[in-house]
């Protein structure tokens, strides 16, 4: 049996590069009325910053660097959508370019880092029922999630999702390039010493390589239904 109220408000989605996470977090917060969280804006924010300013990554070992106070990241609903602003600069495209991508994996590595922007991603998951998504949302940021779901698919077809969606930012990359991009991100995000991603024990698998997002959305939901079942036994 599960303990009542033992758990966060919160629906953990943990997955892979290209697995299609962000459509089906966003699309699930909307059916269920929750926050929409997407942690992986947070850590490409962090990354432009530091090409921005020119931080080398070993300046990341140091906790109390200038970085970690006068950085603000803030994501921000509108009627079109939502935006994410790096000190206030609307920096939602540019958080996309390939080379903010490939570094992003490489400042989620440091410690300090993941502190940094963990507790604000609990702050936000805490104050409101949310949809997290991330690497290590239902692992490390909240391991009493009310429901934990990792979702996967195969390399190749995440590789021509992500593929989809570069073509449809009119982002140019030769398709080589990107899988080579993505198998470096996936052995980072695999084998960091922190918050590496992995299925959480008690998360759900959904294997989305023939589904698509509808029916994604739709086993989520079914799951939740039945996480509410087992809660209030
Ligand atoms: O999900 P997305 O690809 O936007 O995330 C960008 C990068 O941020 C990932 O490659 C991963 O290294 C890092 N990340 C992380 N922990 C999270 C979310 C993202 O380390 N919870």
């Amino acid at each position: 049996m599960v303990a009542k109220n033992s758990y966060l408000p919160v629906v953990a989605l943990d997955g892979p590069v290209g697995v299609g996470k962000s459509t089906v977090a966003m699309s699930l917060a909307h059916r269920l009325d929750f926050y929409y969280l997407d942690t992986g804006a947070m850590y490409r924010a962090f990354a432009l910053k530091c090409l921005k300013e020119r931080v080398s990554l070993a300046a990341l070992n140091d906790s109390r660097h200038q970085l970690f106070r006068d950085t603000i990241i803030n994501i921000v609903y509108t009627s079109k959508g939502f935006c994410i602003t790096l000190d206030g600069e609307d920096v939602t495209s540019q958080i996309r370019m390939p080379e903010v991508s490939a570094y992003s994996s490489k400042v989620s590595s440091y410690k300090s880092v993941r502190d940094y922007l963990i507790s604000q991603q609990r702050r936000i998951g805490r104050t409101q029922p949310s949809v997290v998504e991330g690497r290590d949302i239902g692992t490390v940021v909240f391991p009493d999630a009310f429901l934990k779901v990792y979702l996967d698919a195969e390399f190749s077809e995440r590789v021509r999702r992500r593929y989809i969606q570069y073509q449809q930012c009119e982002i140019d990359i030769p398709k080589e390039k990107l899988e080579e991009s993505i198998r470096v991100r996936d052995k980072e995000d695999l084998s960091r010493p922190f918050g590496a991603l992995r299925k959480a024990e008690d998360a759900y698998y959904v294997d989305s390589t023939s589904l698509n997002a509808d029916q994604v959305i739709n086993e989520i939901l079914k799951l939740y239904e039945k996480r509410k079942c087992l809660v209030s036994v």
